[in-house]
């Protein structure tokens, strides 16, 4: 299935390696914001103008020595900086393997510690995006200490864990992005059939309109914003106990319309060198998301 294969692509060390070296190609430049802070700073100005504000996350995969997390650590340190000095509308996104869960918890730890202290001097909001299932319970734990000190941190609930109603109900007091799942998850952990994933969404994502703190609703799929509108009018739900949240470049019209309807509006804004996994994690999810490729190459 070509889904597989991009999430086989997204995992190939050896290629996202290469990528870098390239600069922006085979169309990521469309989902991508840019590749240094001061154009992405640019590319959020002109969201703002919209009435949409933005989450940013610089990206990163592989981070396997203490260096390249600390360098991803102070870039993203960098953004938090360029954020409040331009002073756009606009939050942090990261993950938390970028930022060295992989090569030891505490060094991580410390890590996020650094950049939520530094993003709460200025108001700035932090979610820790969600990532594999193997790192779904160290990245909870490391939410879990650093909101004893913290209130500006949140994190995201994948709808496609058999165990996410139980998540929800236990963080249903901290700021929550609800998706359905980016990652090839076993059926011991996660649901495979669309169907049930979809379910299993919007049942979340009901719950935590009507039980939880600020609920933000991340997905392309027309026919679930469609009903989400429906219940929070039903319930009365007022505008800013949520927002939808699209990537960067995906369903531009929608996004323009939703903000234009009074509807809280986030964009996830990517950039960095580092596109190739977050680009191949794209095309797995929507395989006419090639369409971008192909319009690329026929356009030289
Ligand atoms: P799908 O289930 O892929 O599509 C459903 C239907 O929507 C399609 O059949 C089609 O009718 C319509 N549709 C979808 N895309 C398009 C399009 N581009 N153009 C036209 N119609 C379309 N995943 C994680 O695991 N961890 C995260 O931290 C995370 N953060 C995210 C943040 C944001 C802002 C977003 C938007 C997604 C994030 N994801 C994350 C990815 C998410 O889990 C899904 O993999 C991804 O959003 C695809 O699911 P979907 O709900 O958008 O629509």
């Amino acid at each position: 299935m070509l889904k597989d294969l991009f999430i086989g692509l997204s995992q190939n060390q050896f290629l996202n390696n290469a990528a870098k070296k390239y600069g922006l190609k085979l169309g990521a430049q469309n989902v991508v914001a840019g590749t240094n802070i001061a154009e992405t700073i640019e590319s959020i100005k002109e969201l703002n103008a919209h009435g949409i504000s933005c989450t940013v996350d610089n990206l990163g995969e592989f981070v396997f020595k203490e260096e390249e997390a600390n360098e991803a650590k102070e870039q993203i340190i960098n953004v938090i900086e360029a954020i409040h000095e331009n002073q756009v509308d606009a939050h942090i996104s990261l993950k938390p393997t970028q930022l060295g869960l992989d090569i030891d918890y505490h060094f991580c730890l410390n890590n996020l510690k650094e950049i939520v202290d530094r993003a709460s001097n200025y108001g700035i909001f932090v979610n820790f995006d969600m990532e594999d299932y193997g790192h779904l319970q160290p990245s909870f734990d490391i939410l879990d200490e650093l909101s004893k000190e913290y209130d500006n941190v949140g994190t995201v609930i994948q709808s496609y864990f058999r165990r996410a109603e139980d998540d929800i109900e236990k963080y249903k007091n901290y700021r929550l992005r609800i998706v359905k799942g980016a990652y090839k998850e076993p059926e011991e952990y996660a649901f495979q059939d669309k169907k049930d994933i979809d379910a299993n969404y919007m049942k979340l994502i009901e719950w935590h309109l009507l039980n939880g703190k600020f609920t933000s609703i991340a997905t392309h799929d027309h026919h679930i914003i469609n009903k989400v509108k429906e219940f929070v009018k039903k319930n009365n739900i007022p505008n800013e106990k949520f927002e939808f949240q699209m990537l960067y470049g995906f369903r531009k019209e929608l996004q323009l319309q939703l903000a234009s309807e009074g509807y809280n509006f986030c964009t996830y804004v990517p950039f960095g060198k580092d596109w190739y996994g977050y680009f191949m994690r794209r095309l797995a999810e929507r395989p006419q998301n090639l369409n971008l490729v192909a319009k690329q190459v026929f356009n030289k």
